[in-house]
């Protein structure tokens, strides 16, 4: 990810893949307290762990605080996510909300380095000033997402008798609504009666 131009709304050029959503912000560093910046963000993230990558952008305002940068804004991604009645793999949209405030390590005038807060999770601005989003972008992801996403509204499930994905194919099963933690009993039940 780079940076381009240094006027007040900054543009980022998006990369190809695997990169991060990475801000250098020396600048706003160097800024007085409560001075802001907007900055536009693209890039790819991993927000799961067998994710191919999802490309998130949005904007982002930056405002220098007293102890770093306080990061807001809204950025639009999405994830790879298990529909929870067919269980089949979709993509689910997100919208994001992020609000982060951001530490230095590293004393942007005189190049010494800062002891960090020692607060666990908070998130830093390494050596090189740059201000790296994605962890924080795929936190609030895996908070956005559902517990039970949904493929379609009205996703059909899967027959809880032999176990056929009915959005694709209905089966021959009896109509009636079974509770799939009876059906293993019912195929038993169906075997002895040699109907399986
Ligand atoms: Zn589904
Ligand atoms: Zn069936």
């Amino acid at each position: 990810m780079t940076l381009v131009g240094g006027s007040a709304y900054n543009r980022l050029v998006v990369a190809t893949s695997g990169v991060f959503v990475e801000i250098n912000v020396a600048q706003v560093l160097k800024a007085p307290i409560g001075s802001t910046r907007n900055y536009e963000v693209s890039g790819v993230v991993n927000i799961t762990a067998s994710d191919v990558g999802s490309t998130a952008h949005g904007g982002v305002r930056l405002m220098r605080t007293d102890r770093g940068i306080l990061v807001k804004g809204m950025l639009n991604t999405e994830a790879e996510v298990s529909c929870g009645r067919c269980l089949s793999l979709f993509r689910y949209p997100l919208v994001l909300n992020i609000e982060e405030e951001y530490f230095p390590t590293i004393d942007v005038v005189s190049g010494t380095s800062v002891s960090v807060l020692d607060e666990p999770g908070s998130f830093t601005i390494d050596e090189h000033h740059m201000l790296d989003l994605t962890e924080a972008i795929r936190q609030y992801a895996l908070l956005a997402i559902p517990m039970k996403p949904l493929c379609l509204k009205d996703c059909a499930g899967l027959c809880p008798t032999c176990g056929r994905n009915l959005n694709l194919q209905s089966c021959g099963c009896s109509s009636e609504q079974v509770d799939p933690r009876w059906a293993a009993l019912t195929e038993l039940a169906n075997e002895r009666k040699g109907t399986g």
